[in-house]
């Protein structure tokens, strides 16, 4: 193997250029606002510990976080808990897609938190009487990650609380059982606005970066959360982060990662870097095609993945 690239000075546009002719996959249409989103919208960023940024071109292009924001609805949920979410939600694969209406057999509870089921109910945890409390906790606690404060689209927030079926299932199949304590109404307004939160490429790798960095913010030096919340959340990443993907990823890619149906892809490799790749069209799985590539790529090239002996 050719030795790994630095990445202070690897170059992220020709890695960009090297995906864009990919024309496989397709965009999610569950609401207008993704199902209009730009096929031809590719970037790469990556977070150092430094707390430098790069870039490829449009890394600085607007996306919502979706499914993305569940690695940091769990921290959030683990701070708040004191690692009580622990109890309420499991953490194993389900081998099932993301929104798949089943619960975890004998306890009720949802299989993992990456996917739905288990991110509406670590959104119910975070601190707050009420949605508006919660949603603003959940706010401060991603603008801690992102060290900035990140805007809604308050149009997704308010499509996917409307027309987000199978996610008011999944909250009325969970208090049937007990596990979700706040109305399904609730649980899932809370969680379509977190999916709404609105970042960039560069945003998303620097939030990666505080995962990978053990929940020190590597641009503010903020302690965001404990090294082993950011532990257990990565843990969770690298088993369940790519929903019914996740072995394939990380055989192939070995970081352990976040996708999301918006294209967007949060990677954290422990100690190391962290990244994000978004290109909207999707294969089967929920992850974006262009961004599988991008990332192995990127994996092959700095030498990240996880178990390759050095
Ligand atoms: N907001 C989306 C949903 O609940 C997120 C799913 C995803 O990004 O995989 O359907």
């Amino acid at each position: 193997m050719a030795s790994p690239s630095d990445p202070r000075s690897y170059d992220l546009d020709a890695l960009r250029t090297r995906g864009l002719p990919e024309r496989g996959g397709k965009i999610d249409d569950s609401i207008p606002q993704l199902a209009d989103a730009d096929p031809e919208l590719h970037a790469i960023a990556i977070a150092l510990p430094d707390g430098e940024l790069r870039s490829s071109a449009q890394g600085r292009v607007s996306f919502t976080l979706q499914s993305a924001v569940k690695p940091f609805l769990f921290a959030l949920a683990l701070l708040d808990t004191d690692g009580g979410a622990l109890d309420r939600v499991g953490i194993e694969p389900t081998g099932e897609a993301f929104d798949a209406v089943k619960l975890e057999s004998g306890t009720g509870r949802p299989p993992n938190p990456m996917v739905n089921a288990g991110a509406l109910l670590t959104a119910s945890l975070v601190s707050g009487d009420d949605p508006a409390s919660r949603a603003d906790r959940i706010a401060r606690g991603l603008a801690a990650f992102a060290a900035r404060e990140l805007e809604v689209d308050e149009d997704v927030a308010h499509n996917e609380h409307l027309l987000g079926d199978r996610n008011h299932a999944l909250a009325h199949l969970m208090r049937a059982e007990g596990t979700l304590t706040v109305s399904a109404d609730d649980a899932v307004e809370v969680y379509a606005r977190a999916c709404a939160t609105l970042v960039d490429a560069e945003t998303l790798a620097l939030m990666g970066a505080t995962l990978a960095l053990g929940g020190v913010n590597p641009r503010t030096g903020q302690r965001v959360v404990p090294a082993t919340v950011a532990r257990d959340v990565i843990s969770v990443m690298a088993t369940c982060g790519v929903y019914d993907g996740s072995g394939r990823w990380m055989r192939a890619v070995g970081v352990p990662a976040k996708s999301s149906v918006s294209g967007a892809i949060v990677l954290s490799a422990p100690g190391r870097l962290g990244a994000a790749v978004v290109s909207p069209p999707l294969d089967e799985q929920g992850t974006s095609v262009r961004g599988r590539v991008a990332a192995q790529a990127l994996s092959d090239d700095l030498d990240l993945h996880s178990f390759t002996l050095r």
